[in-house]
């Protein structure tokens, strides 16, 4: 086991990479607190893991609230004595999220809200729980559109992403000798509800799969490989990185036909 007895507060944990996270995070030992506004949904990941004997509570939250990340690191520590590992991993993608001329100052706010100040909040309050375990790790979702250029405009998400790489580079200095390791992970475009609902006709979907050399959407199951490794001793002098997990997209100027 790769998380044997280790505390995890993952967030977005109702759907797509969070939930998938809280899967395998509880199968390699972890105990986990699966957060998310999505009640249902967040019931059904706990559901999941119990029925596989892993450990695990639901914390209903939303990340861009104070108040509610204070209590969803309040809850770790108070279920299972602890933090170790923090996952800022929940994200919106608006429908009305467009290039910079059309996009309303609303849909900005909200991208921004979600993605940039929820993981600013999950540090917060998470930080001072990992040095109270004497050092830990924090994973932040970002995104490939992070690093390049995307032709179909999204510009809040793009920006929003970019910030959060930012934000893990000087997280990861500041706090390296405290033992506190922090990566972004920045997923390729995924088969997950996110992704689906932007892209929603074939063509669209066709349009971007154009730019993976491997020609596929990635699944959540893949990103939760990835975030196991950063989570884990096994990446113990990894930190500060943006660790692409996209299908080669980022590598790609031409694609193979
Ligand atoms: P998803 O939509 O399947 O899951 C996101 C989860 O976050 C949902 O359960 C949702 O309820 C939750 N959430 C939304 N707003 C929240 C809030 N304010 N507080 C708490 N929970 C909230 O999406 P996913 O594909 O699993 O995305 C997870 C992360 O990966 C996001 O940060 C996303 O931007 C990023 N990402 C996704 C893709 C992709 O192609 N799907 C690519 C790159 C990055």
């Amino acid at each position: 086991m790769r998380l044997k007895d280790k505390v995890a507060v993952i967030t977005g944990a109702a759907s797509g990479i969070g939930r998938e996270t809280c899967l395998l995070f509880a199968e390699q030992g972890a105990k986990v607190v699966a957060v998310d506004i999505n009640e249902k949904e967040g019931a059904e990941t706990i559901r999941k893991i119990h029925n596989t004997g892993g450990q695990a509570v639901f914390f209903k939250a939303d990340v861009s609230k104070a108040a509610d990340c204070k209590n969803m690191i309040n809850t770790a520590v108070e279920q299972y004595g602890r933090l170790d590992i923090l996952f800022n991993n929940a994200g919106i993608m608006h429908s009305k999220d467009d290039d910079a001329v059309n996009t309303e100052e609303e849909v900005f706010d909200l991208t921004y809200a979600v993605n940039v100040k929820g993981v600013f909040l999950g540090c917060k309050f998470g930080i001072p729980a990992l040095r109270k375990s004497g050092g830990g790790v924090i994973i932040n979702t970002a995104s490939f559109v992070a690093k390049l250029g995307a032709a179909t405009p999204q510009i809040a998400y793009t920006a929003s992403k970019g910030a959060v790489l930012a934000l893990t580079r000087e997280l990861a200095v500041v706090h390296a000798r405290e033992n506190i390791r922090i990566n972004a992970l920045c997923p390729g475009p995924l088969k997950t509800e996110l992704l689906m609902k932007f892209l929603d006709t074939e063509e669209k979907k066709q349009r971007r799969l154009v730019h993976v050399p491997m020609g596929r959407f990635g699944l959540a199951k893949e990103m939760a490989q990835a975030a196991l490794y950063l989570a884990s001793d096994e990446s113990s002098f990894v930190t500060g990185t943006e660790f692409m997990v996209d299908g080669g997209i980022s590598s790609a100027y031409v694609t193979p036909e």
